[in-house]
């Protein structure tokens, strides 16, 4: 009789959350993404179609202006996409960077996984490659990301991402040659909490197969060419069937430094809660890095999950969201940021 009365408030003290499978967890509040991967598991689709159709429904809706078309312009004006997808059975990789004029860049990133021996196609290729395989080209620029350049260049072109070049980068707008460098302490960090958000996804069914992706359309105001962590296997994301699975969002220039993903994933091999593997793997940015914008959903084969964020100025909640079959729908769950 105590184990029963006992049970419901041990559950809810556990660090971290458990799924009845299916599972698919996501990274910040993109309910409507976590539905989508959800029907697609539910109408008989594998975890790679979860993980698809949960990216693709962002990309479409444009979540947070930070994932598919028409949002996080860089210094010309244009939006590129990055996105990734893996398989932790098999551990087959597709994935594009830097896309150019294509909407769908996760599912470029799955034909590329399925379509070549390759695992990283980037940009003026990529879209070629892409078009080959029937994908449409369009503009991916919209009033809203006009609007994001003009007033970058009306505010002399801060933030700026370009260091020891003159003009001044701090100051002034390019274009710029490049100055002897200068060993200066190191500098604050530009990217804020507004100026990116990438969709992570990991899935993982009753069979325990798994896999995780990601799309995003990067970082304002980037130089062109600029490829963040989401593309990069084991920093954007990593899925390996007999460990777990991860997905990080945040400032991914610093972030793929230390390919937190793998090693979320690595520390629940190890025997680590999932809440704990993405503490760890933030931890070790952070030492490096304190000020870092970032977070991380991790799940194990079991079905546990858990998430983690740095906390910095305006950043000291995450949201991330879960569907599984007791809930039967996606659930907002929230992890306060260490
Ligand atoms: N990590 C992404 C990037 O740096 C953006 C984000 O998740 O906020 O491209």
């Amino acid at each position: 009789m105590l184990l029963v009365l006992l049970v419901p408030t041990l559950t809810a003290l556990l660090p971290f959350g458990h799924a009845a499978l299916p599972l698919v967890i996501n990274t910040w509040a993109f309910k409507n993404a976590s539905a989508a991967a959800w029907r697609a598991l539910l109408s008989g689709g594998s975890v790679l179609d979860a993980v698809e159709q949960g990216c693709a429904r962002c990309q479409v809706e444009q979540c947070d202006g930070s994932v598919g078309y028409g949002g996080s312009p860089d210094e010309s004006g244009e939006t590129t996409l990055d996105a990734m997808i893996i398989n932790g059975d098999t551990m087959e990789v597709g994935a594009v960077a830097d896309l150019r004029r294509i909407k769908n860049a996760i599912g470029v990133a799955r034909a590329v996984m399925e379509h070549t021996d390759h695992t990283l196609l980037v940009g003026e290729s990529a879209s070629v490659f892409a078009e080959n395989m029937g994908f449409i080209a369009e503009d991916l620029t919209t009033n809203k990301s006009v609007n994001i350049l003009s007033q970058w260049l009306k505010g002399n072109c801060q933030p700026n991402y370009r260091k020891n070049v003159f003009p001044d980068p701090s100051q002034s707008c390019g274009p710029y040659k490049p100055r002897a460098a200068v060993r200066a302490k190191k500098r604050p960090r530009h990217g804020n909490v507004r100026s990116h958000d990438t969709i992570g996804v990991v899935a993982l069914d009753r069979n325990g197969h798994l896999a995780a992706g990601t799309s995003t359309n990067g970082l304002t105001h980037k130089v062109p060419g600029r490829v963040g962590d989401s593309p990069i296997v084991g920093a954007g994301a990593y899925a390996d069937s007999s460990a777990g699975g991860a997905a990080a969002t945040g400032d991914g220039d610093v972030m793929m430094r230390f390919l937190p993903s793998f090693l979320a994933v690595e520390l629940m091999r190890a025997g680590a809660d999932p809440s704990a593997a993405c503490e760890t793997a933030l931890s070790r940015i952070k030492r490096h890095y304190s000020g870092f914008f970032g977070a991380i959903i991790c799940a194990n084969t079991t079905g546990h999950y858990g998430a983690a964020c740095n906390k910095v100025p305006g950043f000291s909640q995450f949201h991330f969201v879960v569907s599984d079959s007791e809930s039967g729908s996606p659930l907002l769950k929230s992890v306060d940021c260490i």
